[in-house]
């Protein structure tokens, strides 16, 4: 016989879980689909990083972390690699109805300069279009921001783009990042 619960130790008032705690992972649109975002967060978040090419991976690849001083970066000093700029978005991706980062190029945000973080301009609630002019997955990226904003009332909250990022870098460290795997590849 299955006992009842006892009432008095319910959890009642528990708050939502934070966007922030969850997996979101880093989205590039694939050649020939173009991605369209919904953007929750109000800037571009830019960031030096690496690419790491990795074929245990369906995408060939992964961005790591550049980190500094310049000369103490494993990966500049392990590969020899200057780092690039990639530009961070918090988005809601409707496709598959999940928190998602977009992934910015310099290329991108050279095609839709009101993604510049200096622009000032602040993107919640507008829309986000990426599409990948060529057949290549490592063809440019340009972007397209669909101004009109949504109703702030159905959108989802903001969240912490540093903190998502720093959750997949670490995982990926402990996972499966190793200079001794870095070594040697390519
Ligand atoms: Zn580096």
């Amino acid at each position: 016989m299955t006992s009842r619960p006892a009432t008095t130790n319910v959890s009642f008032s528990v708050p939502p879980p934070d966007a922030s705690d969850r997996y979101v992972p880093i989205l590039s649109p694939q050649p020939g689909i173009p991605s369209r975002f919904l953007i929750l967060g109000h800037a571009v978040l830019g960031c030096l990083v690496h690419w790491v090419s990795d074929e245990r991976m369906k995408g060939g690849g992964r961005t790591v972390p550049h980190t500094t001083p310049d000369d103490t970066c494993p990966v500049c000093v392990s590969r020899n690699q200057k780092p690039r700029w990639h530009g961070y978005l918090a988005c809601w991706w409707e496709h598959s109805s999940r928190y998602v980062l977009a992934d910015l190029t310099v290329h991108a945000v050279q095609t839709c300069p009101s993604l510049v973080p200096a622009s000032g301009l602040d993107l919640r609630g507008m829309s986000l279009l990426l599409r990948r002019i060529g057949k290549s997955r490592n063809s440019p990226v340009s972007a397209e921001l669909v101004q009109a904003k949504r109703d702030e009332k159905t959108l989802a909250a903001d969240f912490d783009v540093s903190a998502a990022l720093m959750r997949l870098w670490g995982e990926t460290s402990a996972r499966n990042w190793r200079i001794d795997d870095l070594e040697g590849r390519e």
